[in-house]
């Protein structure tokens, strides 16, 4: 979607260095880390936010959550602490649907 930073990004309009990306999904380091590791898994298609997700996501949910398991894997945080936080309303700076990966030592609120 036009204006979406995150779009940008996907779209290479912004140069940035992925993490992950799939057909169906991209994932790099958030800008402002609040962990240790702070890793963004961004779906592709421009969802503005979890209340728009619907069965036709059903597969790429499942792929979100995969990647999770493999960047997981690629920071070795088997052993360690990490979240998946998905933020929503006023918490929700960019309305573009992401999923942060917090990985070790949590500096601030995401
Ligand atoms: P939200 O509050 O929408 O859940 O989280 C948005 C996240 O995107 C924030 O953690 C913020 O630091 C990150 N962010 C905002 N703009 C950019 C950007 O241009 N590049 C990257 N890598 N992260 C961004
Ligand atoms: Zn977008």
């Amino acid at each position: 979607m036009s204006g979406c930073i995150f779009c940008k990004i996907i779209n290479k309009e912004i140069p940035k260095e992925f993490r992950f990306e799939s057909d169906a999904v991209v994932a790099f380091d958030d800008i402002s880390p609040s962990a240790d590791v702070h890793i963004l898994i961004v779906p592709k298609k421009h969802i503005r936010e979890v209340g728009e997700v619907g069965d036709q996501d059903a597969e790429l949910l499942i792929e979100v959550y995969k990647t999770v398991n493999k960047l997981v894997k690629a920071n070795n945080l088997e052993n360690n602490s990490y979240r998946v936080v998905v933020n929503g309303g006023f918490a929700q700076h960019v309305p573009h649907l992401h999923f942060h990966l917090l990985g070790g030592q949590w500096k601030k609120y995401v």
